[in-house]
């Protein structure tokens, strides 16, 4: 069954309620003032296509941060009211809670057009999929849409129990069908040669979609503090490097596989006799007792290069170093820009970490797709498909 988007549903004069995520951060001195707005921008295709077709009323919902269930003033939605406001050059009503008893005298106000709840997270319901939490979102519209992307793999009330209410009347928004669209072309018959790039801090959160990976990459080239557990499993000294021995543990396990010719590691580093300390680049593969390994060398990122080139189909996620530091960001760097200058090949930048360090390269927009969900991204990937996703399509 094909997934329907929000262009499929009839919107004249029907109530719309829709899940985005506006989990955006926010300036740690003035949390009033969004430090990246990506996640709103991304949204407003699709809040401006359900009020141009007609929508009598729009109901928006999200989460911000982590509040745990309860109200915290820090965790408010006003920042994004605000901005949303300033874009849609209309009201945005933000309600107190979403239970409010007066949201349904609001709605029935004819010069109230758009309402945005307030933080989903402040009901320990959300995250529980309380049926009834469910069932009062559901009450305060018609048609349900979910374009939340970056919260699709988990199943809340707001992204996954809501669908219950919305037989045949629920849809995906423009930014899931850009998401999907990308991540299809990489898990579905990817262009061949497919390369994969994974690094950042922890094999045991990435191993499924290694394993996953191997399956049908040419290459998967690891980088970060992922590739240490990797050296080690090898033999190879890591000296005080990240290295966990149960990612160790898991690294064998991944070699030990008849696909491990696909994996390549790092055969230089640049190192640090302590975090953040001065880079020296060391010009091998073992590292010395007193040394920790920061970022991958210029003859690794020469390898790396080498195999990207002529690739088809590229997915990368997780940071090649320690990319915060500028001393260690030229690994990280040189794949942006590498991905960059790929003629031909559909690039996928997926994960938290490697976006931000995607947009610090200033290359992100030579990107085929940077995906706006770290963890969702990653499921996709290992699954093939989302528990939001999948409750759109079939309900639940
Ligand atoms: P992840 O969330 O697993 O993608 O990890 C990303 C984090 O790993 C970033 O904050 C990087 O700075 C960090 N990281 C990457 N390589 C290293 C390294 N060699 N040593 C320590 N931290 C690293």
């Amino acid at each position: 069954m094909a997934l329907k988007y929000v262009d499929e549903l009839e919107l004249n004069d029907k109530k719309v309620i829709a899940r985005f995520d506006f989990n955006v951060p926010l300036d740690k001195n003035d949390p009033t003032r969004i430090t990246d707005t990506t996640r709103i921008d991304e949204a407003l295709g699709t809040i401006e296509y359900i009020l141009l077709n007609g929508a009598s009323k729009l109901i928006l919902m999200s989460h911000l941060g982590r509040p745990d269930g309860k109200p915290n003033p820090k965790y408010s939605l006003e920042p994004v009211a605000k901005y949303l406001a300033e874009k849609l050059k209309q009201d945005v009503v933000l309600t107190e809670s979403c239970t409010d008893a007066g949201i349904k005298t609001l709605l029935s106000l004819p010069e109230t057009k758009i309402v945005l709840l307030q933080n989903l997270r402040f009901h320990a319901e959300e995250e529980a999929n309380d049926p009834d939490f469910c069932r009062k979102l559901a009450s305060y519209a018609d048609i349900y849409i979910n374009d939340a992307f970056g919260t699709a793999h988990r199943k809340h009330a707001s992204t996954y129990g809501i669908n219950a209410f919305f037989k045949n009347r629920n849809a995906g928004g423009f930014l899931l069908k850009r998401e999907i669209k990308a991540l299809e072309k990489v898990v579905e018959n990817p262009a061949k040669p497919f390369v994969a790039i994974v690094g950042g801090a922890k094999v045991s959160d990435k191993i499924k979609i290694i394993e996953r990976l191997l399956t049908n990459v040419n290459h998967l080239l690891i980088g970060g503090a992922m590739a240490y557990p990797f050296l080690k499993a090898k033999g190879i000294t890591v000296g005080k490097s990240l290295c966990a021995d149960e990612d160790v543990a898991l690294a064998k396990k991944i070699l030990s596989h008849s696909s491990k010719t696909k994996v390549v590691l790092p055969i230089d580093h640049i190192v640090s006799s302590e975090f953040g300390g001065a880079p020296e680049v060391l010009n091998e593969e073992n590292i010395p007792a007193d040394k920790m390994g920061l970022d991958i060398g210029p003859k690794t990122l020469e390898l790396y290069r080498s195999k990207l080139h002529g690739a088809k189909t590229v997915l990368w996620n997780g940071p090649m170093g320690l990319f915060e530091n500028a001393d260690f960001a030229k690994g990280t760097m040189g794949i942006a820009h590498t991905l960059a200058e790929l003629p031909g090949a559909f690039t996928l930048v997926g994960g938290g970490d490697s976006v931000s360090a995607v947009n610090k390269s200033g290359v992100a927009e030579k990107m085929s797709h940077v995906s706006t969900g770290g963890g969702a991204s990653l499921e996709f990937i290992e699954d093939g498909t989302l528990p939001g996703i999948q409750a759109l399509k079939f309900g639940v």
